[in-house]
Formats: C-alpha cells, sequence, structure tokens
C-alpha cells in the first residue's frame, strides 16, 4: 500500500525525521490560506500522486502550465496561483504511464535552499531476507539509470536484524556519502530515526530521494515515499486510514474487496488461474506463445462460486482483454465447484470473447463433463501447454 508525498512526511516529522513545514490543498480556494500559513520567501507546489518523477513530468492540459508537477513559487500569490493551476490536471511522468495521473491533492510546503541533493532508501532484500540501506551521492535523479551506468557509486548494505540499525551503519552512510561536521552525527540519527519507522510500521520501501544538505548545512527530507506491506496494514489502524483509493486502479479495487490477489497488466489475455506460481508459469507461457497477459490473477486456494464470478467480472471489465485463460489445478479446490464456478459467471456477465478453460486435479472428469454439457463455447484443453496455445490462437488467429 502506498501512501501520498505529505502524508509520508508527517510521518516522518512524527518520528522526529527533518522535514520542511507544508500544508495539503484539496480545493482550490485552500490554497491562498495554505501558502500564507508558510513563512516563505520560498514556497514549494508539489502535485500529490502515488508516482515517483513529478518534477520531470508534465500535464496534458495547456492550461496547467509549461512546469512539471514541483514548482518554487516567490510569493503566497505564486504559490496559490502554480497549485490552481495543477489541482484536477493530468500528470504524465515517467511512472504513471501515457494516461498520467489526475492531480486532486496539492502540497505547499516551506522552499529550501539546497548544497547537495542524495539518495537513500529503505527496503526488504529478499536476497538476505533483511532491511537494507541503499545510498548514494547521487540524488534527484532516476537510481535506476544511475544502477546501470554507475553502480558503483551505490552503497548498499543489510542490517543483521538481530542486533538492529547501530551507529556504525549511520557512519558508513555518512562517510559514503561525503558528508562532514555535524551532518555526521544528523546522518546517524536519521538513519536510525528512518529504520525505527520502517520497522514498526511495517514497510516495505521507504526512499528519500532527494535527502539533502540544505544552504545551512543541515540534513532534511525533501522528498518521501513510502510503501507498506499490504499483509499487514490490518495491524495499523493510522496506517489504514491513509489509504487513497482514487490512486488506485479501479479493478484492483474491487478484487482487494473479494480478497482476490489481481494485478492488472497491459496484455490481452486475461487469467484466471488458482496459486501464485501456477498464475506466474501460466503468465510465462502465454509470453512464450507470443502473447502478453492482461492481468496477474490467483484466485487462492479455496475459490467460492461467488470468488470465481466475481474474478469473471473484473478480467471482463478490461477493455483490453481479447481472450481469457482459466487455468485451474485442482487440489484442496474441487475441479467441478469450480466448473460450476465458470459457467455461472459466464452465464451472469456474458462472454464477448474467446474462453479456454484447462482444469487438472480432483474431481476433473466430472468438471470437464459440466463444461462441455454447459452448452456454452468454451474451449477445452488438456494441460498448460495446450491451454495457452489454444487461447493465443484463438485471439491472435
Ligand atoms: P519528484 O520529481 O517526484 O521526485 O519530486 P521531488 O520532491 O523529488 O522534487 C523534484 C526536484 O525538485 C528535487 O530533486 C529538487 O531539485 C526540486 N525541489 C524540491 N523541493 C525543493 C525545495 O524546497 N527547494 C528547491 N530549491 N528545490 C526543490
Ligand atoms: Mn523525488
Amino acid at each position: 500500500m502506498n501512501i501520498h508525498e505529505y502524508q509520508a512526511k508527517a510521518l516522518l516529522r512524527s518520528y522526529g525525521a527533518p522535514v520542511s513545514d507544508g500544508r495539503v490543498v484539496l480545493k482550490a480556494e485552500e490554497a491562498k490560506t495554505a501558502a500564507g500559513a508558510l513563512d516563505g520567501p520560498l514556497w514549494v507546489v508539489k502535485a500529490q500522486i502515488h508516482a515517483g518523477g513529478r518534477g520531470k513530468g508534465s500535464f496534458k492540459e495547456a492550461d496547467a502550465g509549461e512546469k512539471g508537477g514541483v514548482r518554487l513559487a516567490k510569493s503566497v500569490e505564486e504559490a496559490e496561483m502554480e497549485a490552481k493551476r495543477m489541482l484536477g490536471r493530468t500528470l504524465v511522468t515517467k511512472q504513471t504511464g501515457d494516461a498520467g495521473k489526475q492531480v486532486n491533492r496539492i502540497y505547499i510546503e516551506d522552499g529550501s535552499g539546497i548544497e547537495t541533493e542524495m539518495y537513500l532508501a529503505l527496503l526488504v532484500d529478499r536476497q538476505t531476507s533483511r532491511v537494507s540501506f541503499v545510498a548514494s551521492t547521487e540524488g534527484g535523479m532516476d537510481i535506476e539509470e544511475v544502477a546501470e551506468s554507475t553502480p558503483e557509486k551505490i552503497l548498499s548494505f543489510s542490517v543483521d536484524p538481530a542486533t538492529g540499525y547501530q551507529a556504525f551503519h549511520g557512519r558508513r552512510i555518512a562517510f559514503n556519502l561525503g558528508l562532514t561536521g555535524k551532518q555526521v552525527k544528523q546522518c546517524v540519527a536519521l538513519m536510525g530515526t528512518l529504520y525505527k519507522l520502517f520497522i514498526e510500521k511495517d514497510m516495505e520501501m521507504l526512499e528519500i530521494n532527494p535527502l539533502i544538505v540544505t544552504d545551512a548545512g543541515d540534513l532534511k527530507c525533501l522528498d518521501a515515499k513510502i510503501g507498506f506491506d499490504g499483509n499487514a496494514v490490518y495491524r495499523h489502524a493510522d496506517i489504514a486510514e491513509l489509504r487513497d483509493t482514487t490512486e488506485e486502479d479501479p479493478k484492483e479495487l474491487e478484487a482487494s474487496k473479494y480478497d482476490l490477489n489481481y494485478i492488472a497488466l497491459d496484455g490481452e489475455i486475461g487469467c484466471m488461474v488458482n496459486g501464485a506460481g501456477l498464475a506466474m508459469a501460466t503468465m510465462d507461457i502465454i509470453k512464450l506463445y507470443g502473447a502478453e497477459p492482461a492481468n496477474f490473477l490467483d484466485v487462492g486456494g479455496g475459490a467460492t462460486k461467488e470468488k470465481v464470478t466475481e474474478a469473471f467480472k473484473i478480467i471482463t471489465s478490461d477493455p483490453n482483454v481479447k481472450g481469457i485463460l482459466v487455468n485451474i489445478f485442482g487440489g484442496i479446490m474441487r475441479c467441478d465447484v469450480i466448473a460450476e464456478g465458470v459457467i455461472a459467471a459466464v452465464k451472469e456477465v456474458g462472454l464477448q470473447v474467446p474462453l479456454v478453460v484447462r482444469l487438472e486435479g480432483t474431481n476433473v472428469e466430472k468438471g470437464k463433463e459440466i463444461i462441455s454439457n454447459s452448452g456454452l463455447d468454451v474451449i477445452a484443453a488438456d494441460d498448460l501447454k495446450d491451454g495457452a496455445e489454444k487461447i493465443v490462437k484463438a485471439v491472435k488467429g
């Protein structure tokens, strides 16, 4: 689960990390008061969307002005004007895709004088099963680009959970970033704070890009991007409240209501599978036969007829879907139950595109019988390879 920059900064502030003072603006008429509540003489007006690269982004609408989603202003009036220009407009960045994202919230912040911009992140490292720090002198820019062209400029190490964060971790980062004097002490404290926050709030990622040295020589978090472990959000009522569902894919949102593991993708073949591993294998084999999956969908081991129906509705609501492959292995799940679910779903939502069904496992014969007796135009498949071949052929001709 992701949150907005202003929410992330409020969390950082509550733990004592250095961030600028700022105000969030939801309606145009709030912009003036928000900007006026800050000291100046510099204001930063920032579009709040769940995507990075805002500074270098651009708006679809001409009346939003030429500049990106992060703008400097020299007066309250200017800050108000920039906020009004961006609200309700569509910002396109490297991370939003061509469709862009509508800006519904603006953050107005006290502007900082910048000496240097650096990169800092904490993340769960799956290789070591530990929390890792990632730091680089190359801040403010695309870290993937830095990792690609100059990987030696990135420091990365993981923290032993038995000891937790220690001052030497912070010093290692400080010296690597070329910090001196009071900044080293600030860095040791800040890294400790970030680590504590990361662990206590069950984060998956915490990225500060840029972490800056201000013109006064102090460390400050100028941007903040936080992703929480969705499976742990139930433990944090305060975090759950920060969810902004308008930032989420409506199909994914619908799926989450039914406890379906659904991720929208941009291919043409909708997939309905039980089990995450089988779902991954199904997506792979679709690609192998020359098409692209429209989604990842794991209906889970205990999928009911109702769940299968909902899954079907979500898949067919995607206009990019040109064919559907149902690939179910009945282990705990019985194939006849799945078959009934599929038939019920097709009857309820209709079927405008080819449907291939591959069933295997418990009660497979019964399941196949139900499908062939249904009178529906369903293409039966024997195995994974056969299923993928048939759906790709049905879609691509
Ligand atoms: P992003 O483009 O979505 O990553 O948004 P950021 O919050 O990282 O802002 C992009 C860039 O705007 C930063 O790298 C800075 O160069 C600049 N910027 C942001 N806040 C300030 C500020 O307070 N003062 C100055 N001078 N520049 C800022
Ligand atoms: Mn940034």
